[in-house]
Protein backbone atom coordinates (compact mmCIF):
# COMPACT_ATOMS: atom_id res chain seq x y z
CA UNK A 1 0.00 0.00 0.00
CA UNK A 2 2.90 2.10 0.40
CA UNK A 3 6.13 2.80 2.57
CA UNK A 4 8.49 5.75 4.11
CA UNK A 5 10.99 7.81 1.97
CA UNK A 6 12.80 9.65 4.31
CA UNK A 7 9.59 11.38 6.80
CA UNK A 8 7.48 11.05 4.07
CA UNK A 9 4.75 8.59 2.99
CA UNK A 10 4.87 7.54 -0.39
CA UNK A 11 1.77 5.40 -1.47
CA UNK A 12 2.09 2.31 -3.48
CA UNK A 13 -1.65 1.74 -4.69
CA UNK A 14 -2.33 -1.83 -6.18
CA UNK A 15 -5.21 -2.65 -8.52
CA UNK A 16 -6.96 -5.81 -9.33
CA UNK A 17 -7.60 -4.54 -13.06
CA UNK A 18 -7.07 -1.21 -15.23
CA UNK A 19 -9.25 1.22 -14.99
CA UNK A 20 -12.07 1.66 -17.59
CA UNK A 21 -11.95 5.33 -19.17
CA UNK A 22 -15.07 6.11 -17.23
CA UNK A 23 -13.38 5.55 -14.02
CA UNK A 24 -10.36 7.75 -14.22
CA UNK A 25 -11.99 10.72 -13.37
CA UNK A 26 -13.08 9.23 -9.96
CA UNK A 27 -9.36 7.41 -9.79
CA UNK A 28 -8.02 11.07 -10.14
CA UNK A 29 -10.13 11.99 -7.64
CA UNK A 30 -9.42 9.78 -5.21
CA UNK A 31 -5.72 11.03 -6.16
CA UNK A 32 -5.76 14.05 -5.46
CA UNK A 33 -7.54 13.27 -2.14
CA UNK A 34 -5.05 11.38 -0.70
CA UNK A 35 -2.30 13.86 -1.68
CA UNK A 36 -4.00 16.37 0.43
CA UNK A 37 -3.28 14.15 3.55
CA UNK A 38 -0.17 14.30 4.91
CA UNK A 39 0.92 11.08 7.59
CA UNK A 40 3.23 11.89 10.26
CA UNK A 41 5.28 8.53 11.78
CA UNK A 42 4.33 7.03 15.17
CA UNK A 43 0.95 8.79 14.97
CA UNK A 44 -2.41 7.06 15.23
CA UNK A 45 -4.56 7.27 12.80
CA UNK A 46 -8.21 9.64 14.01
CA UNK A 47 -10.88 11.36 12.66
CA UNK A 48 -10.88 14.83 12.39
CA UNK A 49 -14.04 17.43 12.27
CA UNK A 50 -12.30 20.32 10.09
CA UNK A 51 -15.10 22.73 10.96
CA UNK A 52 -14.02 22.60 14.76
CA UNK A 53 -11.05 24.65 15.66
CA UNK A 54 -10.06 21.76 18.29
CA UNK A 55 -10.63 19.38 15.62
CA UNK A 56 -13.48 17.57 17.83
CA UNK A 57 -17.14 17.38 16.48
CA UNK A 58 -19.51 19.88 18.31
CA UNK A 59 -23.09 21.15 18.06
CA UNK A 60 -22.30 24.41 17.87
CA UNK A 61 -19.31 24.20 15.22
CA UNK A 62 -21.87 22.06 12.54
CA UNK A 63 -24.90 24.59 13.61
CA UNK A 64 -22.36 27.67 12.37
CA UNK A 65 -20.78 25.41 9.30
CA UNK A 66 -24.38 25.00 8.09
CA UNK A 67 -25.03 28.47 8.47
CA UNK A 68 -22.32 29.31 5.99
CA UNK A 69 -24.35 26.73 3.74
CA UNK A 70 -25.76 28.23 0.75
CA UNK A 71 -29.15 26.09 0.91
CA UNK A 72 -30.41 25.44 -2.85
CA UNK A 73 -33.81 24.26 -2.84
CA UNK A 74 -33.73 22.67 -5.86
CA UNK A 75 -31.11 20.59 -4.65
CA UNK A 76 -33.12 19.35 -1.37
CA UNK A 77 -35.64 18.57 -3.79
CA UNK A 78 -33.84 16.32 -6.29
CA UNK A 79 -32.49 14.42 -3.22
CA UNK A 80 -35.38 13.45 -1.70
CA UNK A 81 -37.12 13.06 -5.37
CA UNK A 82 -34.07 10.73 -6.11
CA UNK A 83 -34.19 8.19 -2.53
CA UNK A 84 -37.69 8.33 -2.64
CA UNK A 85 -37.95 6.73 -5.96
CA UNK A 86 -38.73 2.91 -6.39
CA UNK A 87 -35.78 2.07 -7.91
CA UNK A 88 -32.33 -0.28 -7.04
CA UNK A 89 -29.55 1.61 -5.10
CA UNK A 90 -27.17 1.68 -8.56
CA UNK A 91 -30.27 3.06 -10.23
CA UNK A 92 -30.30 5.84 -7.58
CA UNK A 93 -26.64 6.61 -7.52
CA UNK A 94 -26.61 6.82 -11.60
CA UNK A 95 -29.59 9.18 -11.42
CA UNK A 96 -27.61 10.89 -8.71
CA UNK A 97 -25.05 11.33 -10.93
CA UNK A 98 -27.08 12.64 -13.81
CA UNK A 99 -28.90 15.09 -11.82
CA UNK A 100 -25.01 16.36 -10.42
CA UNK A 101 -24.06 16.55 -13.38
CA UNK A 102 -21.55 14.04 -12.60
CA UNK A 103 -21.69 11.13 -15.33
CA UNK A 104 -18.32 10.95 -17.54
CA UNK A 105 -19.84 12.17 -20.39
CA UNK A 106 -16.98 13.47 -23.46
CA UNK A 107 -17.72 17.25 -22.46
CA UNK A 108 -17.27 16.32 -18.26
CA UNK A 109 -14.05 14.74 -19.21
CA UNK A 110 -12.38 17.54 -21.43
CA UNK A 111 -13.77 19.95 -18.24
CA UNK A 112 -11.42 17.67 -16.21
CA UNK A 113 -8.91 17.99 -18.64
CA UNK A 114 -8.62 14.79 -19.97
CA UNK A 115 -7.91 14.32 -23.53
CA UNK A 116 -9.88 12.92 -25.98
CA UNK A 117 -9.91 12.29 -29.72
CA UNK A 118 -13.62 13.44 -30.43
CA UNK A 119 -15.91 14.73 -27.73
CA UNK A 120 -19.10 13.91 -30.24
CA UNK A 121 -22.23 12.59 -29.36
CA UNK A 122 -21.69 8.36 -29.90
CA UNK A 123 -25.40 7.91 -31.51
CA UNK A 124 -25.64 11.36 -33.84
CA UNK A 125 -22.34 12.66 -34.21
CA UNK A 126 -23.03 15.85 -34.36
CA UNK A 127 -23.33 17.51 -31.65
CA UNK A 128 -21.14 17.71 -28.53
CA UNK A 129 -21.81 14.81 -25.78
CA UNK A 130 -23.32 16.68 -22.67
CA UNK A 131 -25.78 14.96 -20.18
CA UNK A 132 -28.20 16.56 -21.52
CA UNK A 133 -27.65 15.78 -24.96
CA UNK A 134 -27.11 12.30 -24.90
CA UNK A 135 -29.77 11.38 -22.32
CA UNK A 136 -32.18 14.00 -23.46
CA UNK A 137 -32.29 16.09 -26.50
CA UNK A 138 -30.07 13.72 -28.91
CA UNK A 139 -32.09 13.04 -32.09
CA UNK A 140 -31.95 9.70 -31.52
CA UNK A 141 -32.82 9.35 -27.65
CA UNK A 142 -35.25 12.19 -28.32
CA UNK A 143 -37.22 9.48 -30.50
CA UNK A 144 -36.90 6.87 -27.65
CA UNK A 145 -38.82 9.52 -25.40
CA UNK A 146 -41.29 10.50 -27.83
CA UNK A 147 -41.89 6.45 -27.99
CA UNK A 148 -42.39 5.90 -24.58
CA UNK A 149 -44.95 9.37 -23.75
CA UNK A 150 -46.54 7.75 -26.68
CA UNK A 151 -47.58 5.12 -23.89
CA UNK A 152 -49.16 7.53 -22.52
CA UNK A 153 -50.90 9.21 -25.57
CA UNK A 154 -49.07 12.26 -25.05
CA UNK A 155 -46.48 14.32 -27.53
CA UNK A 156 -45.04 17.17 -26.45
CA UNK A 157 -42.28 19.86 -26.45
CA UNK A 158 -40.16 18.14 -23.31
CA UNK A 159 -37.59 19.83 -21.44
CA UNK A 160 -33.78 19.95 -21.70
CA UNK A 161 -33.16 20.35 -18.05
CA UNK A 162 -32.86 16.85 -16.96
CA UNK A 163 -34.70 17.52 -13.38
CA UNK A 164 -37.74 19.66 -15.14
CA UNK A 165 -37.42 16.93 -17.59
CA UNK A 166 -38.28 14.25 -15.19
CA UNK A 167 -40.84 16.26 -13.30
CA UNK A 168 -42.64 16.72 -16.90
CA UNK A 169 -45.93 14.56 -15.34
CA UNK A 170 -48.15 14.31 -18.55
CA UNK A 171 -52.49 15.19 -16.97
CA UNK A 172 -53.13 11.24 -17.45
CA UNK A 173 -51.08 10.17 -14.74
CA UNK A 174 -53.60 11.72 -11.98
CA UNK A 175 -52.68 10.41 -8.81
CA UNK A 176 -49.67 9.93 -6.59
CA UNK A 177 -49.35 6.15 -7.24
CA UNK A 178 -49.38 6.74 -11.33
CA UNK A 179 -46.74 9.44 -10.97
CA UNK A 180 -44.49 7.78 -9.35
CA UNK A 181 -44.58 4.61 -11.40
CA UNK A 182 -43.90 7.01 -14.17
CA UNK A 183 -40.51 7.64 -12.53
CA UNK A 184 -39.72 4.58 -12.06
CA UNK A 185 -40.22 4.33 -16.32
CA UNK A 186 -38.33 7.54 -16.76
CA UNK A 187 -35.36 6.22 -14.62
CA UNK A 188 -35.60 2.55 -16.73
CA UNK A 189 -35.52 5.01 -19.73
CA UNK A 190 -32.25 7.32 -18.60
CA UNK A 191 -30.48 4.23 -17.12
CA UNK A 192 -31.00 1.95 -20.21
CA UNK A 193 -30.22 5.06 -22.97
CA UNK A 194 -26.87 5.10 -20.74
CA UNK A 195 -26.19 1.94 -20.76
CA UNK A 196 -26.93 1.72 -24.81
CA UNK A 197 -24.35 4.77 -24.76
CA UNK A 198 -21.71 2.76 -23.22
CA UNK A 199 -22.08 -0.03 -25.20
CA UNK A 200 -21.55 1.58 -28.25
CA UNK A 201 -18.72 3.76 -27.07
CA UNK A 202 -16.96 0.83 -25.51
CA UNK A 203 -17.88 -2.29 -27.23
CA UNK A 204 -18.56 -0.28 -30.46
CA UNK A 205 -22.06 -1.77 -30.66
CA UNK A 206 -25.12 -0.41 -32.88
CA UNK A 207 -27.88 1.47 -31.54
CA UNK A 208 -31.14 -0.15 -32.66
CA UNK A 209 -33.91 1.83 -30.42
CA UNK A 210 -36.66 -1.45 -30.79
CA UNK A 211 -33.64 -3.66 -29.06
CA UNK A 212 -33.11 -0.47 -26.85
CA UNK A 213 -36.81 -0.52 -25.76
CA UNK A 214 -37.52 -3.73 -25.13
CA UNK A 215 -34.54 -3.45 -22.47
CA UNK A 216 -36.74 0.06 -21.08
CA UNK A 217 -39.65 -2.42 -20.91
CA UNK A 218 -38.29 -5.29 -19.10
CA UNK A 219 -36.20 -3.19 -16.65
CA UNK A 220 -38.90 -0.85 -15.51
CA UNK A 221 -41.50 -3.71 -15.74
CA UNK A 222 -38.44 -5.64 -13.17
CA UNK A 223 -37.51 -2.46 -10.97
CA UNK A 224 -41.38 -2.06 -10.53
CA UNK A 225 -42.13 -6.27 -9.64
CA UNK A 226 -39.31 -6.06 -7.01
CA UNK A 227 -39.68 -2.78 -5.42
CA UNK A 228 -44.11 -2.19 -5.13
CA UNK A 229 -45.91 -4.94 -3.56
CA UNK A 230 -48.99 -3.67 -4.97
CA UNK A 231 -47.77 -4.36 -9.20
CA UNK A 232 -49.02 -7.68 -9.96
CA UNK A 233 -48.81 -6.82 -13.98
CA UNK A 234 -47.59 -10.00 -15.91
CA UNK A 235 -44.88 -9.51 -18.25
CA UNK A 236 -47.23 -10.08 -21.73
CA UNK A 237 -49.81 -7.40 -20.76
CA UNK A 238 -46.92 -4.79 -19.76
CA UNK A 239 -44.95 -5.29 -23.01
CA UNK A 240 -47.56 -4.43 -25.51
CA UNK A 241 -47.83 -0.61 -23.58
CA UNK A 242 -47.00 0.41 -20.23
CA UNK A 243 -48.92 2.96 -19.98
CA UNK A 244 -51.97 1.37 -19.71
CA UNK A 245 -50.85 -0.85 -17.24
CA UNK A 246 -49.47 2.27 -15.19
ZN1 LIG B 1 -26.46 13.07 -30.45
Amino acid sequence: MGSWVGSTWKWDLKWRRIWFEWELPQFRDHEHLLSRVSLQQGRQDTSYWIPGLSGTFSVRSAYKELQTLRVDCSQIEKFSQIWDLPIPPKAAIFLWRLFHNALPTASNLLRRNIALEDISCPFCHAQPETISHILLTCNVTHAVWNECFLWLNTTTVLPEDPVMHLNFIPAVLDSKEKTQKWRVIWCAIAWNIWNQRNACVFRHDQFVQQKLMKEIILTAWKWLRVKQNKFHIPFYLWSINPGLCI
